[in-house]
Parts: C-alpha cells; sequence; structure tokens
C-alpha cells in the first residue's frame, strides 16, 4: 500500500526558547554544509553523508539523530539541484536561509491535549514549547492510521508531518474529464452509454486575484517613498490573497473528489508539467518538469492551477480516487473528431471550429472532451474499458452541473463553506 506524508501546520504560542532558536541556526548551517559537502566530494550515499553529518554534528554538539534527517534533506536538494542542471546550466548550487530543524520521532514528545511539545536540541538539553491545537488537529491526529513522522520547526512556526497509508485506487465506472481554466475546469463526463458536458466554474478565484493587483498597485503608488515600510505591506497583501485563493481551492478540490467518489468516476486532468512536450500518451504519474519556452512558464506560474491539481491530486489518493494525467499538447487547437489540428499560430477565438470537419465547440470544453479523448485512448481498453466518448452526443445546450447532488446526503463532510461557488453552469457569472 502506498504511504501519503500530509503536513499538519501549527501556529506557535508565545516566542521560542533562546536555546531552540540557536539550534535552529546551527541545523540550518549543518543542512548547508552537508550540501557544500556532497558537491565538493561528489558523494551521494546516504551512509557516507550521514557519517559526515554525525562528525559535524558532534562539533556542533547537535543531537546525533538530528544529523541523519540533517544529510537526508542536504542530499535531497543536492539531487534535485543535480535535476536542475541536466536541464538547465544556470541552477545555483542550493542554500538554505531560513534556520529550522526537521526531528525525527525518536527525539520529540508532542501532546496532543496540550499542545506541549518537547524537544532534544543538544546531548542531554530539551527545550519545550507550546504550539496552539484546534479541533481539525485533534481530528486528524486521532484518525485510523495516522502517524507521526518528523516534526519541522521554523521561527514562526511548527509542522508535524504525518504518514498514513493511501487506500488503493478504486475501479471506476466513469470519467470525469477537464481542463484546467482560468476560471472554470470545463470538459465532459463519460459513463457508459452516457457522455455530458460540464463545467464547474470559480469566477471568485479570478475576481480575489484582480481585486489585490488593483490593491497592491495602490500601496506600491502609496508608499513609494517608503521602500521598507511599501515592502512589508505588499507582502502583507501577498499573503492575504493566496490565503484567500487557497481556501477557495481547498473548497472547489475537495467538492471535486467528493463527486468523484460519489459517482464512482476517475479524474483525468492536463499534465501541466508536460506542457509544450509533444510526447502524447497520458499517465498515471505526473512526470518532473521539462524545459520550458519564457512565455509557457509565465503561463504555469499563474500558480492557483498548479496549487489546484496539487489539492485535487493529494485529496485523490486520500480518498482513492484514480486520477489519470493527459498531455495538454495542443488539446485546445486539436479536433476531437478528425484530429485535425488548427495550425499553432493561428489563433484560436472562445469557439474552436475544425478547419476540417466543421466540428464547432467552445475552445475550453473541446480542451476537456480532448483530454478525455486521450486518456480513453490510452486506457479505454484498460481499466477504463466500458467507456467511450460519443461527440455526437455532446451538446453545449445540455450541458450537465457537475454536483447534481445535495450534500445532505452523508457524502459530505460537515464545513459547508457558506457560499457555493461551482453551481450549474447558469451560474458563472456571480461572484
Ligand atoms: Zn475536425
Amino acid at each position: 500500500m502506498p504511504s501519503i506524508i500530509r503536513a499538519l501546520p501549527f501556529a506557535l504560542v508565545g516566542p521560542l526558547p533562546p536555546a531552540l532558536l540557536s539550534t535552529l541556526q546551527d541545523y540550518r548551517r549543518l543542512v548547508n554544509e552537508v550540501v557544500r559537502e556532497a558537491l565538493s566530494t561528489g558523494k551521494t550515499s546516504r551512509g557516507s553523508m550521514s557519517r559526515f553529518a554525525r562528525d559535524r554534528a558532534f562539533a556542533l554538539q547537535l543531537t546525533g539523530s538530528h544529523a541523519v534527517v540533517a544529510s537526508e534533506i542536504g542530499l535531497s536538494l543536492v539531487r534535485s539541484h543535480r535535476r536542475r542542471l541536466r536541464l538547465s546550466p544556470a541552477s545555483r548550487a542550493p542554500y538554505v536561509r531560513r534556520p529550522f530543524v526537521r526531528a525525527d520521532r525518536t527525539t520529540f514528545h508532542f501532546d496532543a491535549e496540550s499542545g506541549k511539545v518537547r524537544l532534544s536540541l543538544r546531548n542531554g538539553l530539551w527545550c519545550s514549547f507550546q504550539v496552539k491545537v484546534a479541533k481539525y488537529h485533534r481530528e486528524t491526529l486521532g484518525a485510523v492510521g495516522v502517524r507521526i513522522k518528523q516534526l519541522h520547526v521554523s521561527p514562526d512556526r511548527a509542522v508535524l508531518l504525518l504518514e498514513f497509508s493511501a487506500p488503493e485506487p478504486f475501479r471506476p465506472t466513469s470519467l470525469l474529464a477537464l481542463d484546467t481554466n482560468e476560471a472554470s475546469l470545463d470538459g465532459v463526463t463519460v459513463s457508459p452509454g452516457e457522455n455530458h458536458l460540464a463545467t464547474v466554474a470559480f469566477p471568485e478565484v479570478r475576481a480575489i486575484q484582480a481585486r489585490h493587483v488593483h490593491r497592491r498597485r495602490h500601496l506600491a503608488r502609496k508608499k513609494a517613498t517608503d521602500r521598507r515600510v511599501g515592502r512589508r505591506l505588499l507582502g502583507r497583501e501577498g499573503r492575504r490573497e493566496r490565503n484567500r485563493v487557497r481556501s477557495r481551492l481547498h473548497a472547489l478540490s475537495r467538492r471535486l473528489i467528493e463527486t468523484a467518489e460519489f459517482h464512482h468516476s476517475a479524474i483525468a486532468l492536463e499534465d501541466l508539467t508536460r506542457m509544450g512536450t509533444p510526447r502524447r500518451r497520458a499517465s498515471r504519474v505526473r512526470r518532473p518538469g521539462a524545459p520550458r519556452s519564457r512565455g509557457l512558464r509565465r503561463r504555469l506560474s499563474s500558480w492557483p492551477r498548479r496549487e489546484l491539481h496539487r489539492q485535487i491530486a493529494y485529496k485523490a489518493a486520500e480518498r482513492g480516487v484514480p486520477i489519470y494525467w493527459a498531455n495538454p499538447y495542443r488539446t485546445s487547437i486539436t479536433c476531437p473528431r478528425c484530429g485535425e489540428v488548427k495550425q499553432p499560430r493561428s489563433r484560436v477565438g472562445p469557439v474552436f471550429e475544425c478547419p476540417g470537419c466543421h466540428w464547432r465547440m467552445d475552445r475550453q470544453l473541446n480542451a476537456g472532451v480532448n483530454i478525455g479523448g486521450i486518456v480513453l485512448r490510452d486506457y479505454g481498453r484498460a481499466e477504463l474499458a466500458g467507456l467511450r466518448l460519443d461527440l455526437d452526443a455532446l451538446s453545449e445546450e445540455a450541458m450537465r452541473p457537475l454536483y447534481p447532488f445535495e450534500r445532505s446526503d452523508g457524502h459530505g463532510r460537515s464545513g459547508g463553506r457558506g457560499r457555493d461557488e461551482f453551481g450549474p453552469t447558469g451560474n458563472r457569472g456571480h461572484g
């Protein structure tokens, strides 16, 4: 059974004790030393790096088992640096600036009732501090099969890393193929003998972003003479925006997964990590990034999409909902019926029109239909047998709301978050 790691963040009560703060600095130094040693000697084995880290930890008087974790963190930083180097020689050697400590289960004790954490710092020296524990934390920790794996402490918060086993993905009886756009997910639901166009609108995310762009401009103008204050205020605006967007996306991804579970449906999405590469096979795992053009990088960094996909992926894994990642290469300019590709440079308006067979469809829906087509082509004889994409049955007039069940059916957990941001398509404009 695959295991899932999940972070459970806690706010601190009061500042951390000075002894712990200096340990965070030493720990950061240790990780950087591991990185430097690994890069200069070319060593990659866990054994030799952990021996090196243990020696250094002895000199810094850090608890020995901290050294083991520090060497693993250092090595993983080096590994991703080497991976980046293969793609572009411009990758800078990693250097950790923020002080932190990552402690193994054996070196700390956490009391979920009182929120008290005891942590081993140096030989014979322990410290304790307090975190805020909410009902949500207790519920998460109390769930079946959850194990506390590690504790991550930085000057402003503490994070428990939890490990639990993921359920095996269920065998889907339908497919939900969606293209991710700025303000909606658009595509098609495919069940035996039935195809419908579907869309999930989240206009609020774009509205929040627009509002914050406006506010940031205003702030930047107003505080133009005081760079220091201006920068701090801008930073706070950015964090607020991120939190607001993120909580909307959480509500969205949670209900999407609940819907998929309810309908025994697999989900197909475009694999943003593979944009711009013409390899066409869909896959059950996302691939690490490939070199990208500048315009493509800008599009990808409109981060809500990746954040949304990240949330959908981990929530799906937790609930056993199978996910397929389709290469989005040309999905919005390919005709799903005859396979004709509009020349990449020719502008595609809001409606895709096939020059070959005169197929017509909303461009975003068309991309979703193509994602469904790719996944069914690759998996239609295997896990997705019995599902067929019937293009002639699709009609934009008969578009289905994606959430045809009420939340009172017992499938939703408590927190109905008030506003329903993805009702039927008729709601697209609200918000
Ligand atoms: Zn066509």
